[in-house]
């Protein structure tokens, strides 16, 4: 094991920007996480930054080249912010459906928690090197997939889906062994939270009832409070994360967005869509897409995220039943409660996705036949594997007058014009008028949605020291619903190469 940098108070190279600290998770007590400083990667650069996000977090603009920030060595873990506590969170996790034990921090670190303008938030670095939960891992992440999680998460807010968020990537020469060897980077991430399903599991699966308890508190007084006055607190603490997770999955279903990696140590408590690694957008719609090629079951195939959003809620109740007990044995009534806690996801889910599937085809109002309307436009897209983000664009500019635009996608014209007809019908059943649905329309179905071929051309200039992709990249992904016609190329099919390109767990 690489031997640890020297305790912070010894470090005399500290850089103290005006941040208020909060650092609440590290008043929970060392039974939750190890306190360690980030080990440096040598030789930092910037790779990539978001403005947007340091803008949001009440920064200032030149807040990366900033002497009394020292930016770049602080992400590059060289040296610490005054007032940060470094610590690496402890937590298991089921993967691939079995248990697989302690997990991690193996390579993140929380920095601490900081007050903005948009309430508290943790700052986080990913890839900063080894930690006592780090089991073979090497603590490091490589340029490629930090890129990838960089720019995925500022695509998904802009999207409008929870989501963790990335401030910036910086860079270096240092060698990491993957398949081959890469290069090392380190992400800092942001969100008011990275607790995860499995923290809770972490506690549970050890017995220790107290820790669990202590950890279910912190996270109702902070993030769930509107659960502290119902009759059992914890069964209430289930059911807001069951719900938000509910939402969180009919957007990514909307949105064609596979995450390749629902194990319950990748689920955010807070229902935030969380660690970035073989995740993939559809290109042609297949239900059975399956984005991380380690998975050779397919379990995390697209049109099975919101069944196992399910049974890791299920893992998370199981967690949390000593609570749900209230201090009695658990028994078959806690299991009761706990079930009944989780139920609503699965109408939370089916609600939402049927909504954001109505405004996706425009619908101003609810009619009984939607459903039997989306399954049609959902099966027209299957049979062909038509690309799933131009469809839908395209959708927006039909009139009966000219279908042509979205028609001239399909082989099967006549499978498409059955289907419009239906359409035409409902339109018509609420007045709607073409150019506002088209308006509302555009609104919910991106133009731009950050394709495999896309982060790959932006990783291969990166690894070339060419970081202006990356940065055009992000800057069309903040507008994902705007036109930008000068763009256009990032909005049109995948090439043929795109097809090729495999995407594992290793990161
Ligand atoms: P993931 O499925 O990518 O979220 O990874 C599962 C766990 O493995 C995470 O909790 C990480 O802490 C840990 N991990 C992944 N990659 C590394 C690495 N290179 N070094 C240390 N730990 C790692
Ligand atoms: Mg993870």
């Amino acid at each position: 094991m690489t031997a640890l940098h020297a305790p912070l108070d010894l470090q005399e190279d500290v850089a103290a920007p005006p941040l208020r600290w909060l650092n609440r998770y590290a008043r929970l007590g060392p039974a939750f996480y190890t306190l360690l400083p980030a080990q440096a990667v040598p030789e930092p650069h910037w790779v990539a930054r978001s403005d947007d996000l340091a803008a949001s977090l009440g920064w200032p603009p030149d807040w990366a080249e900033r002497p009394d920030w020292r930016a770049l060595q602080v992400l590059a873990g060289a040296t610490p912010w005054q007032g940060a506590e470094p610590l690496a969170t402890v937590y298991s996790g089921h993967q691939f459906g079995v248990w697989a034990g302690q997990l991690g921090d193996g390579r993140a670190l929380l920095l601490g928690e900081i007050d903005t303008p948009r309430g508290p938030m943790e700052l986080q670095l990913k890839g900063s090197g080894m930690t006592p939960y780090s089991r073979m891992g090497d603590g490091r992440a490589v340029l490629r997939s930090s890129i990838r999680e960089f720019l995925c998460s500022e695509a998904m807010h802009h999207l409008g889906i929870p989501t963790t968020r990335a401030l910036a990537v910086v860079g270096s020469k240092l060698p990491v062994r993957r398949e081959a060897i890469e290069t090392a980077a380190v992400v800092m991430r942001v969100a008011p939270s990275f607790l995860r399903f499995g923290h809770f599991e972490h506690f549970a699966h050890h017995d220790q009832p107290a820790s669990l308890r202590t950890l279910a508190d912190y996270a109702i007084e902070r993030y769930y409070p509107e659960c502290v006055d119902t009759p059992n607190a914890y069964a209430a603490l289930l059911e807001a994360v069951a719900r938000r997770t509910a939402t969180l999955i009919a957007d990514w279903q909307a949105v064609g967005f596979c995450h390749g990696v629902m194990n319950t140590d990748n689920m955010s408590l807070l229902g935030l869509t969380i660690d970035y690694g073989p995740f993939g957008f559809l290109d042609g719609f297949d239900p059975g897409h399956v984005c991380n090629h380690s998975d050779h079951q397919g379990r995390y195939a697209y049109a099975r995220q919101p069944g196992v959003a399910l049974w890791n809620l299920h893992a998370l109740a199981q967690a949390l039943l000593p609570l749900i007990a209230n201090g009695e044995e658990v028994s078959e009534a806690t299991g009761e409660l706990a079930l009944e806690a989780i139920e609503p996801y699965r109408s939370g889910f089916a609600e939402t996705l049927q909504s954001r599937m109505r405004a996706k085809l425009g619908f101003a109002t609810v009619d009984d036949g939607d459903p039997a309307l989306i399954d049609g436009w959902l099966e027209l897209l299957a049979a062909e594997r038509t690309d799933f983000t131009i469809a839908w664009r395209r959708l927006a500019d039909y009139t009966e007058a000219d279908p042509s635009p979205v028609r001239d996608l399909f082989l099967d014209r006549a499978a498409f014009d059955a289907w419009a007809v239906r359409y035409a019908i409902r339109l018509r059943a609420e007045a709607s008028i073409d150019a506002e649905r088209a308006e509302r329309m555009n609104r919910v179905n991106p133009k731009f949605v950050l394709r495999n071929h896309l982060c790959e051309n932006a990783i291969r200039a990166a690894q070339g020291g060419d970081f202006g992709e990356t940065a055009r990249l992000l800057e069309v992904l903040q507008h994902p619903f705007d036109e930008q016609p000068e763009h256009a190329a990032d909005a049109d099919f995948p090439p043929d190469w795109a097809q090729t390109l495999e995407v594992s767990c290793s990161s």
